[in-house]
């Protein structure tokens, strides 16, 4: 027992609502375990005078360690490693914009500087060309066996009544490949669309509503400055009558902060909340994109005003996006028997999300579109094929083990480091962390979940360890699994190693 030590990744959190025990919570190796309380001490000094049995479950599970600090980190980087090579890694979710324009003009917009350059640059859509050469390349990604799991349709705003013959074209396009869409619209215009909208080629509509309407008339108005809620409203109702499933979105700063409290009662006085293919989420705006820093709020000012305005926490954590992603993090890795969830990136654009602006112009983060000096690549119509630049690495190697102030981070492996473009605005440079709220949003979700979970199964052992892996792999498997470039051969050794490899390697 001398040699162990409790890992530099794991947290001791209370287990909300029960009694005598604690949480060890190990974000990198994904391990969720319920002890007594009475045993901390002992945990914490390494496991001395602690009964065999527990003794070895916290050893198997990765809690009490040998590793050193330096070596734990090259164990992140292994399971980093680990998740590119594995399976999953084949998915790919391309983002299609089929213009710059819009007929909105929201106040808040990060996407306001386009305006700027000119009204022939916004007015275009995306050309024949350019949509045959991006399908063309959806095409050789498929015959290289990568999955694309969603196409989404993006702008500006997509869904311009200008825009319908580019729109039905990726529809039909994605439809034929089997590929299903996503659609991020402000919902103007969706009654002109609605005919080509069908509910099974769709995942979901995701609506921007930011307010009661004299809150969102002000923030979210057409070009000629009128107010659209009514219209947009209108059109929520007709697309769940339909079928299609609507994510209602509302992006939070201080200036709307607290009427936005009104809308869950608006969304059931208008109905929405009969329909099982509705759902609404509250999101605080990126702070780096507002043009007054005191506009800009946290994810925890917004869970916690939605609490202070009555909502209880079950509902506050569903309805809050950075709550709700680790709900669903943290949950999948204690809901299911096999290895937890790796997020060693903190989002798509670090990991499987590509977007096409009209040009054919590469991006692999949404919000910087048009933004010359995040373009990572474009593409080439001769060829009809995607070329990348240097850019493009930058972004795709950013992990969180990499990052020098997470490299001691025990929620490393369900933040993924922070967004890159709020780390920019904020230190100069993407290669560092960014926090935010994370670190108090975690502590809020996970003993709430993890209590609810054990009162419920009774058991100790929430879910999967990756630290069945660490523990067991040899030194030569893990420099293979470090240098090697070739998923088969990352995949044969891993399934040596993998005890519930199936769920995995499905
Ligand atoms: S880098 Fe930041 S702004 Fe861009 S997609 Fe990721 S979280 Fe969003
Ligand atoms: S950004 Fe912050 S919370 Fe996220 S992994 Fe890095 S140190 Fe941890």
């Amino acid at each position: 027992m001398a040699d162990y030590h409790l890992s530099r990744y794991d947290m001791i959190l209370p287990l909300e609502e029960v009694e005598g025990k604690a949480l060890l919570a190990n974000g990198v190796y994904g391990a969720y375990d319920v002890v007594p309380l009475s045993c901390i001490d002992s945990i914490k000094s390494g496991g001395e005078w602690l009964d065999e049995e527990l003794f070895e479950r916290l050893k198997k599970r990765g809690h009490l360690v040998k590793e050193s600090a330096e070596e734990e980190l090259k164990n992140a980087s292994l399971l980093t490693r680990c998740w590119w090579l594995l399976p999953y890694r084949a998915i790919m979710d391309l983002v299609i914009m089929p213009t710059y324009n819009c007929n909105f003009r929201c106040d808040y917009c990060y996407e306001r500087k386009r305006l700027e350059k000119g009204n022939e640059w916004l007015g275009h859509s995306m050309s024949d060309e350019v949509l045959d050469a991006v399908f063309d390349q959806i095409d050789e990604y498929i015959r290289q066996g990568r999955h694309i799991r969603n196409v989404f349709l993006y702008g500006g705003e997509p869904l311009l009544r200008t825009n319908k013959k580019q729109v039905e074209y990726i529809i039909n396009a994605c439809h034929d490949r089997e590929i299903k869409l996503i659609c991020v619209t402000n919902g103007y215009d969706l009654d002109q669309y609605i005919d080509i909208l069908e509910p099974d080629w769709f995942d979901f509509l995701q609506i921007t509503v930011d307010g009661p309407k004299e809150v969102h008339d002000k923030r979210r108005f057409l070009a000629g400055g009128q107010g659209s809620y009514e219209k947009i409203m209108k059109n929520i109702s007709l697309v769940l009558e339909k079928g299609l499933r609507v994510h209602l979105r509302t992006n939070i700063n201080r200036s709307n902060l607290e009427s936005v409290m009104e809308l869950p009662k608006e969304f059931e006085k208008r109905g929405f909340l009969k329909y099982p293919n509705f759902y609404w989420y509250f999101k605080a705006t990126i702070g780096c994109f507002e043009d007054d820093p005191n506009n800009a709020i946290t994810d925890l000012e917004m869970y916690e005003t939605m609490k202070a305005f009555g909502m209880d926490k079950k509902t506050a954590l569903q309805h809050c996006m950075l709550y709700g992603q680790i709900t669903r993090r943290v949950g999948g890795a204690i809901a299911a028997e096999t290895y937890p969830p790796l997020r060693p990136a903190a989002c798509g654009a670090e990991a499987d999300m590509l977007v096409v602006d009209p040009d054919g112009k590469l991006y692999t983060c949404w919000d910087v579109v048009s933004m010359e000096e995040y373009t990572v690549g474009y593409t080439d119509l001769e060829a009809k094929r995607f070329r990348f630049d240097l850019n493009f690495p930058k972004w795709r190697g950013r992990t969180a083990d990499r990052l020098e102030n997470c490299a001691d981070c025990p929620m490393m492996m369900v933040c993924g480091g922070g967004c890159a473009i709020e780390s920019d605005h904020a230190y100069g440079t993407m290669d560092k962390g960014f926090c935010g709220t994370f670190k108090e949003a975690f502590e809020e979700v996970v003993p709430y979940i993890c209590g609810n979970k054990y009162k419920e199964s009774g058991e100790d052992e929430l879910g999967g360890s990756w630290y069945d892996l660490i523990g067991n792999i040899t030194d030569e498997d893990k420099e293979t699994l470090f240098s090697t470039m070739s998923q088969l051969e990352a995949q044969d050794i891993l399934k040596k190693y993998l005890r519930r490899y199936k769920r995995i390697f499905r």
